[in-house]
């Protein structure tokens, strides 16, 4: 920590990894290493090995003995919720190592990542308690000789794919409710971050989770990855990350059929009527295309506004963007960090070049913030902007804000749904029963109201179209990762069929 100015400092020297298998650390030994550069900062933070096939089937099967021999499977909800309370508190006493971790692989802003693991801290012990809650149901009305019970069991060993863009929170919205189900995992985080992921991995045996239970395989998506989807072992994945990744697991999944749940993109509306407090709406709308930069599934990166007032809203968004403090991530001051990938940053300078080409108009914003070292690029606004073109249709992950303007409520909630994604929208306005029919009417896994990006462990997430398949999080997210069995039991004799 630099004490006179209250940022941390960067790292003299990488700090290395090996995976996790089995209850421990392997070390990367002879295989090839990944070097992550800080995206803020372009030094080296992280060493990362590449796991190699035999190494995700040593994973696999050691979650698939975990899973097998019901050392974790056959405990009670009661003993699992323990592993996990232990876990939360574990996170919060390495929260500083955490988030420092995730800030430099990532390039988030260190304020924003002590709250995503306080924030995860809290989702385990959410966790824990649904851990004791899962049940399943009975059926007493099948006549005196009759019992129906509807079991839910832990589907097993779960292949679990995390993207870079909240590596610890999105783990925390998935690992406590599979492992509250019962399931061991194997985890295989991007390879851009995989620091925070690793360090849960030690939490968790430290926490007392037995050996086996969650293993985690590091390397690129493309190979060790696929390798997991394809894995004939693994009989579920979840999966967040990118529509054309998910749709290239909708066939690898096809060996044995395993269940999939999948947390996509989105180009989600913030729908802002005129009877809206403007002022509350236009902060709302900035912090939901700026948060995490703009890399987040559920960014609000698709204004519709009613034409009434767009040009005052469009003043109010100039005047806000303007304002938010972009720069070093290790500054607790920053509000926006670095773009996490180089080809993240070059998708949204495409945009930023291919907006004017199209004919929409910038506002504020629009370019790349020189500086010695990263990646930043300014909070922008497009107006003017259509449907037909690809700052409307386009998953951006930047903070790249598209605005268009429509006249009615239908209009509206026509212009929300126009997308081929549902993952999320917004609605602003100061009349209830405007907001509740819009919301009925808007296709999309979550809706919020006066409100933007906000949520607790107690909601379920997920899509609807091509952002997903699932829930996780509240008491479908444990529910997700559990099959369920119907089991009659007759009582007393049997009415032979031979007789
Ligand atoms: P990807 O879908 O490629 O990456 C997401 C995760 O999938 C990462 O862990 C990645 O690993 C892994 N992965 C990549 N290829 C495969 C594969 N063939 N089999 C199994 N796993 C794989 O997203 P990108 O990083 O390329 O980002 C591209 C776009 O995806 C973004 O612009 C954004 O639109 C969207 N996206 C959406 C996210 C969301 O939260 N819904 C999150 C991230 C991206 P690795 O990183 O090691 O390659």
């Amino acid at each position: 920590m630099n004490q006179a100015s209250n940022i941390l400092t960067l790292p003299t020297e990488p700090r290395d990894f090996g995976f996790y298998l089995d209850g421990g650390w392997i070390a990367s030994g002879d295989r090839e290493v990944f070097e992550r550069a800080s995206p803020a900062h372009g030094v080296p933070v992280t060493r990362i090995p590449k796991c190699t096939g035999d190494d995700l089937n040593a994973a696999v099967s050691s979650a698939r003995a975990a899973f097998e021999d019901r050392r974790w499977s056959g405990l009670s909800g009661a003993e699992r919720a323990a592993v996990l309370l232990r876990a939360a508190a574990l996170i919060r006493e390495r929260s500083e190592e955490i988030a420092y971790y995730e800030t430099l692989e990532n390039g988030k802003p260190i304020s924003q990542s002590r709250g995503e693991v306080e924030g995860a801290a809290s989702i385990y012990e959410y966790a824990a308690g649904a851990a004791r809650s899962l049940h399943g149901d009975t059926f007493n009305n099948l006549g005196d000789k009759m019992l129906g019970l509807v079991t839910r069991e832990p589907i097993g060993v779960v292949g679990l794919i995390t993207p870079w863009n909240f590596p610890f929170f999105i783990l925390a919205e998935r690992v406590p409710f599979i492992l509250a189900s019962g399931c061991t995992i194997v985890a295989k985080p991007s390879e851009v971050t995989s620091a925070t992921t690793l360090l849960m991995a030690e939490i968790l045996t430290d926490a007392g989770l037995p050996a086996g239970a969650f293993n985690v395989v590091t390397g690129s998506g493309s190979e060790i990855g696929q390798a997991l989807i394809e894995h004939n072992d693994v009989d579920m994945v979840s999966f967040t990350g990118s529509t054309a990744v998910g749709r290239r697991l909708l066939q690898a999944a096809t060996g044995n059929f395993k269940r999939l749940g999948l947390e996509l993109g989105g180009k989600n509306p913030q729908i802002v009527f005129a009877d809206a407090n403007l002022e509350d709406a236009a902060d709302g709308v900035v912090f939901g295309i700026c948060f995490n930069a703009g890399q987040c599934c559920v960014s609000g990166s698709r204004l519709l506004v009613e034409r009434s007032v767009a040009a005052e809203f469009e003043a109010l968004l100039v005047k806000k963007l303007s304002q938010v403090r972009t720069g070093d991530p290790l500054d607790p001051q920053t509000q926006v960090g670095a773009i996490t990938t180089p080809a993240q940053a070059k998708t949204i300078l495409r945009h930023l070049r291919g907006g004017p080409e199209e004919g929409a108009r910038l506002a504020c914003g629009g370019s790349v913030i020189e500086t010695d070292a990263g990646q930043f690029i300014e909070p922008t606004l497009f107006s003017d902007v259509t449907p037909e073109m690809a700052l409307a249709s386009e998953e951006i992950f930047g903070p790249v804000l598209s605005m268009q303007s429509f006249g009615s409520v239908g209009e509206a909630v026509e212009m929300a749904n126009d997308t081929e994604y549902g993952l999320a929208a917004s609605i602003w306005t100061k009349d209830l029963d405007k907001a509740v029919a819009t919301m009925r009417q808007v296709q999309a896994g979550r809706v919020w109201v006066n409100t933007t990006i906000t949520g607790g462990p107690e909601m379920p997430i997920g899509g609807f179209k091509q952002s997903g398949w699932g829930r996780e999080t509240g008491a479908y997210g444990v529910e997700e990762y559990t099959q369920v069995k119907s089991v009659h039991i007759e009582l007393g004799e049997r009415v032979h069929w031979v007789s």
